[in-house]
């Protein structure tokens, strides 16, 4: 008794993208990023599956660090957008977080802080990204106020972030890292740390070399980028979104599937009917078309997603399609990036958005 639709995790498959940003990088230490939840997998889980080789772990917020200290994850925790206001630096040298400072009232909240331990901080330099950051022309002057503070811990590391890294053919990843380098040189003869690399710098831009690495998506075994890459077609997807038939039915040419009446059949046609909807984050936006594996053959997505149903159209299936047959929204055989195509978004949407209503099942555990 239950529904049949679920998300089963592949926590081998994790280890193996994990070991392969390592392979890509190996004079980089790699800091797999578990935020939104890890990106949809179940944080905690996550966390957990890699905890005997992460050096680390990066997060958005201090309410995802404190959920994965209350899980015993022992690693030191970075805070990829800082802190959010003065009292969370406290709250960070409590529990060995890291802190990623971005702006001059973080900063200045590191500066003024009570602490009887210095802390681990990151300086963010926004070299075109234009979202978080200091200048690079600031970065001397952050820099050194942060090494005299006895606040803050020896090991400062120099971060920036790229926009247009999954775009293998961008300019604009040079002229970024022509804005980084710079700032970096010019620390008075100080050699700091520096991060640079998420997942498509990592798979795609093997020059651009750092000691802290900071894989996302690749992690989960999806790819950034839109075309085929040699890299990237090495990374097994970890989500295996997956549910039912829970009825078939024939129509008529002329007659329409679902809310709205959206798609009329062109011909005589079977339609089976699957227990997912945007209630389980199956994108409502999802258009006609869209791929669904049946019985592990992609059929077409007839009418609109209802909030627990879908439907496909199964006419061109050779075998008989019964109740309870196999359905793959996105998994190994069918990539969440195909899916997101589709739909006009990315796999990050789709993987970030999956609500609790859908039960992860974790496989693999080692
Ligand atoms: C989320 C995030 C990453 C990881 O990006 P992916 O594209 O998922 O690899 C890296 N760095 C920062 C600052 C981030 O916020």
């Amino acid at each position: 008794m239950s529904r049949p639709t679920s998300a089963i995790i592949d926590l081998q498959a994790l280890r193996e993208n994990f070991s392969l940003a390592q392979k890509l990088a190996p004079n980089s230490k790699s800091m797999p990023m578990v935020k939104a939840n890890a990106y949809g997998h179940g944080m905690v889980e996550i966390a957990n599956a890699l905890a005997d080789s992460a050096p680390a772990f990066g997060v958005a917020c201090i309410e995802e660090a404190l959920a994965l200290r209350k899980a015993n994850i022992k690693q030191p925790i970075l805070l990829l957008e800082g802190p959010h206001s003065a009292d969370e630096v406290g709250i960070a040298e409590k529990h060995g977080f890291w802190l990623m400072l971005e702006n001059h009232n973080q900063l200045q909240a590191v500066l003024s802080a009570q602490l009887t331990t210095a802390i681990t901080v990151w300086i963010k330099l926004d070299t075109g990204m234009h979202r978080l950051g200091f200048q690079p022309e600031d970065a001397c002057h952050v820099y050194k106020q942060l090494t005299n503070s006895p606040n803050v811990a020896e090991d400062i590391v120099l971060a920036t972030h790229f926009a247009c890294a999954d775009n293998l053919k961008s300019n604009f990843t040079y002229q970024q890292l022509q804005s980084f380098e710079p700032a970096v040189d010019n620390l008075d003869g100080s050699k700091p740390s520096i991060s640079l690399a998420n997942s498509a710098v990592i798979l795609g831009w093997p020059s651009i070399q750092d000691d802290w690495q900071r894989p996302g998506y690749m992690l989960y075994g999806a790819s950034p980028f839109s075309e085929p890459q040699e890299n990237a077609e090495q990374l097994k997807q970890v989500m295996h979104f997956q549910s039912a038939v829970i009825s078939t039915r024939f129509i008529k040419t002329g007659e329409s599937v679902g809310y709205t009446a959206n798609w009329t059949a062109q011909r005589n046609s079977t339609i089976a009917t699957v227990a997912v909807g945007y209630g389980d984050g199956y994108p409502r936006h999802a258009p006609n078309g869209t791929p669904v594996l049946i019985n592990g053959v992609k059929c077409p997505l007839v009418g609109r997603v209802s909030m627990d149903m879908i439907t496909v159209d199964i006419t061109d299936l050779n075998t008989e399609v019964e109740i309870g047959a196999d359905v793959t929204l996105w998994g190994p055989e069918l990539s969440v990036t195909e899916v997101a195509e589709h739909c006009g978004t990315i796999g990050y949407e789709l993987l970030t958005r999956m609500p609790a209503r859908v039960p992860r099942i974790y496989i693999n555990a080692k």
